[in-house]
């Protein structure tokens, strides 16, 4: 977010909600929970000293639980989930438009990155049937968290606060949007970014580095390495494979790796074999390269079946509320390392294998793509005046 202070409107200066957390904090009539996005982990350490690429997953999940949160939750989770829905979609679209529907809409582009929905929202109004209707993680978890949660624990909707904390400045903006409520109630109330979260742990005099491990708690606690790779440019698109691959073909990946989806080239372009169907993937991270890989999707140009695209550099783990990185490759490749490094430790690494997501279709909402799940985890875009385009991260 490099840029918003010199948002042409102002209307978009960055706020920090801090404060408003800590209010919910001592409020004894309100339970108050976390959900952590995928790339803090991989950069919190760097504001207490720690070399970029040290994970602080435990360090975080206990500085979380001395700050007085109630329950500490992951956004991994609800990454998860996005698959689950995201990739239902794509492969429901995929058959489509094998079976000869000329209607279905492709490549089908992710949508968890609101800075990326926001521009394509002000400058491809023609093109708003093209993304994926599912909800980012965050918005996912929210939803989740204020209705499924919220009844678990007995809470009403409105004494149960969602904080999120996120490597963006966007999603500040995310949370508030007027889908995303329920009678005027966010699903997520607040959201602070990483360097904001230091600031917090560092203002309560917590320890960091001499913090012990602590676990993520249940039941939106509990993630795959699919959810994990989230943070890192690739990792949406790889983690939809590997569960596309297995519902689509009906067998077991041999490898749940895909190299060729990684790397750090602004543009990228991969084949995926789903046992003879050839699957062409595009990826782009930055605004600019994400506007050619638009611009070839309205000329009807476009090869691929599937785009995933991110604003920030590298990904989220170089988002706007990150710790400074000015743009150094070698602090993104270690950070994105760390994320893999994560992914690989998981025992379990496809999202759908994950239990409690399994658990909360079985419970809640049916299957992938049910009506209950398209009213709680799907959105729509609008079109927007192309003159207040958010400046995320100096590329537009
Ligand atoms: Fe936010 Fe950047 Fe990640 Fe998009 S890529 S969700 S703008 S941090």
């Amino acid at each position: 977010g490099q840029c918003l202070s010199v948002c042409p409107t102002g209307a978009l200066t960055e706020v920090d909600h801090t404060n408003d957390i800590i209010r919910a904090l001592s409020d004894s009539s309100k339970t108050v929970i976390v959900q952590t996005a995928p790339a803090v982990r991989a950069a919190l350490g760097e504001e207490f000293g720690l070399k970029p690429g040290t994970l602080v997953t435990g360090k975080m999940v206990s500085a979380l639980k001395e700050l007085g949160f109630d329950y500490v939750f992951d956004t991994d989770f609800s990454a998860d989930l996005t698959i689950m829905e995201e990739g239902t979609e794509l492969l429901q679209r995929l058959k489509a438009f094998m079976s000869g529907d000329t209607n279905v809409r492709l490549p089908i582009l992710t949508s968890c990155c609101p800075g990326w929905v926001n521009f394509f929202e002000h400058n491809f109004p023609d093109l708003l049937d093209v993304p994926s209707t599912a909800k980012s993680p965050q918005q996912m978890f929210g939803a989740i968290a204020k209705t499924y949660f919220a009844d678990k624990i007995g809470v009403s909707r409105k004494d149960l606060i969602v904080v999120s904390i996120m490597p963006c400045i966007a999603k500040k903006y995310e949370c508030q949007r007027d889908e995303f409520k329920v009678d005027g109630n966010q699903d997520v109330d607040y959201s602070i970014s990483t360097r904001e979260l230091a600031a917090f742990i560092k203002e309560a005099n917590i320890d960091f580095l001499n913090l012990p491990d602590s676990d993520f708690d249940d039941p939106l606690g509990e993630s795959t390495g699919a959810g994990v790779i989230f943070g890192n440019t690739g990792g949406v698109i790889e983690a939809a494979c590997r569960t596309a691959y297995e519902l689509y073909t009906g067998k077991k990946l041999e490898k749940v790796e895909f190299d060729n989806l990684r790397g750090m080239e602004g543009i990228r372009s991969a084949k995926v074999d789903f046992g003879g169907l050839e699957l062409n993937i595009g990826i782009a991270h930055g605004l600019g390269n994400a506007r050619k890989l638009l611009n070839e999707v309205r000329a009807g140009t476009s090869k691929y079946h599937a785009i995933e695209i991110m604003a920030c550099p590298g990904g989220c783990i170089g988002g706007g509320g990150q710790p400074y990185h000015h743009g150094k490759s070698e602090i993104l490749n270690r950070r994105a390392a760390a994320i893999y490094s994560e992914d690989k430790r998981k025992i379990i690494r496809k999202s759908h294998e994950n239990p409690s997501i399994i658990k909360l279709y079985n419970e809640f909402l049916g299957e992938p793509g049910s009506h209950k799940a398209h009213s709680l985890l799907h959105t729509e875009y609008f079109p927007k005046s192309n003159e207040v385009t958010l400046h995320l991260n100096g590329e537009i």
